[in-house]
């Protein structure tokens, strides 16, 4: 049966790179159905809204979304939109799997990890108090609740798929009570998984760590703040934010999106990578039962990558987005 999913443009790169997964994901034969927004800023401009009603209104019925990349305004008193859509639907893990790809020139060809970003708290919080003129304080908030959950979900994927490591990162040396929680609580989960092994680093050691030797890596789980700024390290690592995809899953709603921005320096020119959409996607699909339909797309996709004939100028190719596409639907 076709399942209906919301579909929200974006800005930048964000409408480009919808087009050309939507292509695929058609010609995949998805048996999926499309409710299409434009959101973001270039939306706000044109009609005062971010984020439509109706396209809240459609994410609350079907609650399943794929997201592309949007641009907070600045300077307009606008929270982030990412940070907003996590808070309302309380999409508390952010999952982004980085797979070195042997198309990709990178000196990185072991990486193989996947982060567990805790999605809803810590300096994420973004309560800012002017102490004085010159003094302002940041709330970081940790608490058991959405730590036990996000760690317990690593535990849980790294059994399901056969993973063998989870590493907690944290700075539990310097932030004693903040990240000393979560650390406990790491500790205490991987007690209820023996079978999977367990360890911890602090944070600076794994950013050096991570460069020297990341093969060691498997499953990492880890507060809000360290996860935005590893991850876009893993992406350094396997050859660009282009390949970052993510799902950021609650209780009861998911969305999937890239893990990059809105790459305004491209927007337009047809060049845009898609594939950390397109694997969004396939996490979506995957998280919908379709494994078949994910695994022929990340054939067709690794077919082309591997070949290296047909690649987007971020992976030092010369195909536009449209030839790209192209060659994957060929290879589907
Ligand atoms: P944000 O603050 O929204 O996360 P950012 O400032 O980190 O965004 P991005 O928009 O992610 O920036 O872009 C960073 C760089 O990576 C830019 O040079 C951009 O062109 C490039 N880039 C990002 N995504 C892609 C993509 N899908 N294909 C090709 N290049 C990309």
């Amino acid at each position: 049966m076709e399942r209906v999913i919301t579909v929200f443009k974006g800005d930048g790169i964000g409408p480009e790179i919808t087009d050309c997964v939507l292509d695929i994901l058609r010609a995949a034969k998805a048996p999926l159905s499309f409710e299409i927004f434009d959101v973001g800023e270039a939306e706000w401009r044109r009609n005062g809204a971010l984020i439509p009603d109706a396209a809240y209104a459609s994410f609350d019925r079907n609650r399943v979304l794929l997201k592309s990349p949007i641009t907070t305004p600045i300077g307009h008193g606008f929270r982030s939109l990412n940070v907003t859509l996590r808070k309302k639907y309380d999409l508390y893990a952010n999952i982004r799997p980085a797979r070195s790809s042997r198309a990709v020139r990178t000196p990185f060809p072991q990486v193989d990890m996947v982060i567990f970003r805790e999605n809803t708290e810590d300096l994420y919080v973004g309560e800012e108090e002017q102490i004085d003129a010159d003094t302002v304080h940041a709330k970081k908030i940790i608490t058991r609740g959405a730590s036990s959950r996000i760690i317990r979900d690593a535990f849980a994927y790294a059994r399901a798929h056969g993973r063998k490591k989870v590493t907690c990162i944290h700075k539990a040396n310097i932030l004693k009570l903040s990240d000393g929680l979560f650390l406990d609580i790491f500790n205490q989960i991987a007690a209820e998984y023996p079978d999977i092994e367990h360890d911890d680093k602090i944070i600076d050691n794994t950013c050096m760590q991570m460069v020297m030797n990341p093969g060691q890596f498997d499953v990492m789980v880890m507060p809000n703040l360290y996860g935005d700024l590893l991850s876009d390290l893993a992406s350094g690592l396997i050859g660009g934010l282009g390949l970052l995809p993510s799902s950021n899953l609650g209780t009861d709603y998911a969305m999937f999106e890239a893990v990059h921005g809105s790459a305004p320096d491209i927007a337009g020119k047809g060049i845009a990578n898609p594939t950390a959409l397109l694997w969004s996607a396939c996490m979506m699909l995957e998280y919908l039962g379709e494994m078949d339909c994910a695994a022929n797309i990340r054939r067709a996709v690794d077919q082309v990558l591997n070949q290296g004939v047909c690649l987007t100028p971020d992976l030092h190719g010369a195909a536009t987005t449209a030839e790209y596409r192209d060659a994957i639907i060929a290879a589907l």
